[in-house]
């Protein structure tokens, strides 16, 4: 059924304006005796006027029709156009109903056009089930020839809602259409549901600009939901852009803060290097200590995860490396010690006899043997391997490696 047919006297005809848009009444072609002379103008086969028991005027084809996109029309799928041209027209747009494409690629069912012509915007009623592929495709059509497209619909949640300029639509005989899923505020760091309106405030505030599509980043609250086309007023477009600036700012001084502490702990144990040995070391032993501090960090997990099992207890893994624990991490269950991770071995002589009651964590069988070397012989030392562990000292030593043979 279509709301547009051709007669071959007048041309174009309405159904749904009073004079047929030409100054003829729709007696004239209602129920006329012979049948007013009109055709479809999507596939050009006759067509007839009707008038459903709602009082409804539309065009119908006659039996035998072609496949044509009119004929599959639903009487419901046209009040929703008709009540969406209505709405258009309230908020002070020119509509008409319809209207194909310049170049035949797409056809709108209501054409909202601006009182001077500024912008054209199709207003869809999309009753059938379509796929979000296919709705974005139809959008990109008309967007190609300069028209934006707003997809209405009254079913509760198909896939397409909110990943096109889209709004959930339900009809009241007392309110007429109301969007009731479609606008959005920004509160709190989040998108959260805006106020149901009548479609043709919805349609005036997209109009004059005061509500735009927006692509969203920040998060949603419920009830709204996951879209990413919400409509909203152009100060929340701003609020989400602060809000998330703001938070990439935090990152990044947390960041900075987390790269600076780890930067003066190396130069710590660079000065204390200094102070023992009395000279400057060299690339190398700097990478060497990097690489040390990598394994402890890279173990903490493995650590942890083993003396759960183990003991049955959380225990607590220090992050900075100590001298009386021969610069490994202390690990603690309660207050008491319970071992310590990657020692440095030539820092083990010192501190031997504390060690021998603890568990030493080291990440692989050659450090084992470094450490083994240095200890008491009954020294308990338990390998624990992660494989980010042995990736990163593998790579620091193999730049190690490196150096060492460019150097010799
Ligand atoms: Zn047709």
């Amino acid at each position: 059924m279509a709301f547009r047919a051709l007669h071959a006297q007048w041309g174009t005809v309405f159904a749904h304006l009073a004079d047929l848009g030409c100054g003829h009444d729709w007696a004239t072609i209602w129920r006329a005796r012979p049948p007013a002379p009109l055709s479809c103008v999507e596939c050009g086969h006759t067509m007839y006027a009707k008038t459903s028991h709602h009082g409804l005027h539309f065009f119908a084809h006659a039996p035998g029709a072609p496949h044509c996109a009119l004929a599959e029309e639903t009487v419901h799928h046209h009040l929703l156009k008709l009540e969406l041209a209505t709405a258009a027209r309230a908020a002070g747009a020119h509509a008409e109903l319809e209207v194909r494409g310049p170049a035949g690629t797409w056809r709108a069912d209501v054409l909202a056009t601006h009182p001077t012509g500024d912008w054209q915007i199709a207003l869809e009623a999309q009753i059938s089930p379509i796929t979000r592929q296919d709705i974005i495709t139809r959008t990109q059509l008309m967007n190609s020839d300069s028209v934006s497209a707003i997809w209405f619909t009254d079913r509760k949640r198909p896939p397409w809602l909110g990943h096109v300029p889209s709004a959930r639509v339900s009809l009241h005989d007392e309110h007429g259409l109301l969007v009731t899923d479609a606008l959005a505020k920004f509160t709190k760091g989040s998108w959260q549901s805006g106020p149901q309106t009548p479609a043709a405030t919805f349609l005036k505030w997209i109009f004059t600009g005061q509500v735009v599509p927006h692509h969203r980043r920040a998060p949603v609250t419920a009830p709204l939901r996951e879209w990413h086309t919400v409509w909203t007023a152009p100060r929340y477009v701003q609020d989400e852009a602060a809000h998330l600036a703001e938070a990439q700012r935090q990152l990044h001084e947390r960041r900075e803060a987390e790269q600076q502490r780890r930067d003066e702990r190396l130069r710590a144990a660079q000065e204390h290097d200094r102070r023992r040995f009395g000279t400057d070391r060299s690339d190398d032993h700097q990478a060497a200590i990097d690489a040390l501090m990598r394994r402890q960090a890279a173990l903490e997990k493995p650590v942890y995860d083993f003396i759960r099992r183990a003991t049955g207890s959380a225990p607590y893994i220090d992050e900075d490396p100590a001298p009386e624990f021969a610069t490994g991490l202390p690990v603690y269950i309660g207050q008491r010690p319970y071992g310590v991770v990657c020692p440095v071995a030539s820092r083990i002589p010192a501190a031997r006899t504390d060690l021998a009651s603890l568990v030493i964590f080291v990440a692989s069988r050659r450090e084992r043997d470094r450490i083994a070397a240095q200890t008491r012989p009954d020294q308990r030392i338990v390998v624990l391997s992660a494989t980010r562990v042995r990736l990163q000292t593998d790579l620091a030593q193999s730049r190690n490696d490196a150096r060492v043979t460019a150097a010799s």
